[in-house]
């Protein structure tokens, strides 16, 4: 039985698993490892530390469908759909640029939900707080070293992590890597920015004529959303989340600065653009250093065969585009590699 390693639980690691057992059922051992506490990766959902809030999306906040990818990627929306776990999009995001033959939609149960829907159907091992660190290369097979420095044998390793992510990893990738990959991965480029979770009471009732609005007159803050509203579901006895992501050009300026002194600036300027907000129960910030890509490894393959035998495979939205469909289109590539393979 083949042994599979995919790092990362974001949805591009997650679908691969979920694609990889259904197409090779038990013929295949599958392990997934995350560094984070859980999945879900950038289409992470936040809790409060006591349940009395609504979730927050504090990454992705809504998919898009085009005409193209709802037609090609059908199964992928159906199912989703039929799990309860997608919704057509029917609240009032203000200054959403939309084009009549897209379709949006919205997570009931948060945008991880997508990401734990595919990882529950892969029957892998799941390993989270397990952070690779590096990669060597013993003769039919890969090493795989974790952070608290003990290591395992894999036939195969998939890597879906952000590219300067695996770029950071010790061991034998940067000898295996050709001149020509090293330079591609090198062009990758992601946007930087900052979200801001806010948890109220079950007595706080935000009232906004949106569910969501692109801000266009702030340098610092450029959409909010509020929870459950954006959802659009009943939360009897819960207390509304409002999330807020910050520009571009206002991540990058404070990139390097700590997340906690970035957070009073962003609430500071939250205050200007919704006065009389009440005083949350909780906050959670979070820097995303990287965000959405910007630019993306020439031609879009959705993979990249970094060495056949053993195999090592990158897979991610920087090999397709920064959204759902990029990373389904990722996935779908990743697989066609490891099922040749294997
Ligand atoms: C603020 C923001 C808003 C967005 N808005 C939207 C939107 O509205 N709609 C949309 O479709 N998309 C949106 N996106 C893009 C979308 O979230 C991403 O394209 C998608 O989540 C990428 O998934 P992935 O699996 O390729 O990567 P990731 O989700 O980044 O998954 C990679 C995983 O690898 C793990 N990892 C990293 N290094 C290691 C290591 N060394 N060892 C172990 N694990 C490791 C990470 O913890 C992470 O969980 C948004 C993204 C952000 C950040």
């Amino acid at each position: 039985m083949s042994r599979v390693l995919i790092v990362g639980a974001g949805l591009t690691g997650s679908l691969c698993a979920c694609l990889l057992r259904r197409e090779l059922q038990n013929k295949v051992h599958i392990e997934v490892w995350d560094k984070a506490r859980g999945s879900g990766g950038r289409m992470s959902t936040s809790r409060p530390p006591d349940a009395s809030s609504h979730p927050a999306d504090l990454g992705a906040q809504y998919i898009t469908a085009t005409p193209f990818y709802a037609q090609s990627h059908r199964s992928f929306y159906t199912e989703l759909l039929n799990a309860g776990i997608l919704k057509p999009l029917d609240c009032l995001i203000e200054g959403l640029q939309h084009k009549a033959d897209n379709r949006n939609y919205i997570t009931p149960l948060g945008m991880s939900s997508v990401v734990k829907h595919f990882l529950s159907q892969s029957g892998a091992n799941l390993c989270f707080d397990c952070h690779v660190t590096g990669l060597y290369r013993r003769g039919a097979s890969w090493e795989v070293q974790r952070k608290q420095g003990d290591s395992k044998t894999f036939d195969a390793v998939v890597l879906t992590m952000p590219v300067p992510q695996i770029l950071q990893l010790q061991g034998d990738l940067g000898n295996v890597l050709s001149v020509q990959q090293r330079s591609h991965l090198d062009t990758v480029v992601y946007s930087s920015r900052f979200a801001v979770a806010l948890f109220f009471s079950p007595d706080v009732v935000l009232n906004f004529p949106w569910a969501a609005r692109y801000v266009s007159d702030n340098q610092c803050i450029r959409y909010i959303a509020v929870e459950p509203r954006k959802s659009n579901t009943d939360a009897p006895g819960v207390g509304p989340s409002l999330v807020v992501h910050t520009s571009v050009p206002f991540g990058v300026e404070h990139l390097e600065q700590e997340k906690d002194a970035i957070q009073p600036i962003i609430l500071q300027e939250l205050h200007k653009l919704l006065p009389g907000l009440p005083q949350p129960i909780s906050i959670k910030c979070q820097k995303w250093r990287y965000s959405q890509v910007q630019t993306s490894v020439p031609d879009c393959p959705g993979h990249m065969t970094v060495l056949e035998r053993p195999l090592l495979v990158c897979g991610g939205d920087a090999f397709s585009h920064s959204n759902f469909d990029g990373c389904v289109e990722s996935a779908l590539s990743v697989l066609r590699v490891l099922t040749a393979s294997l």
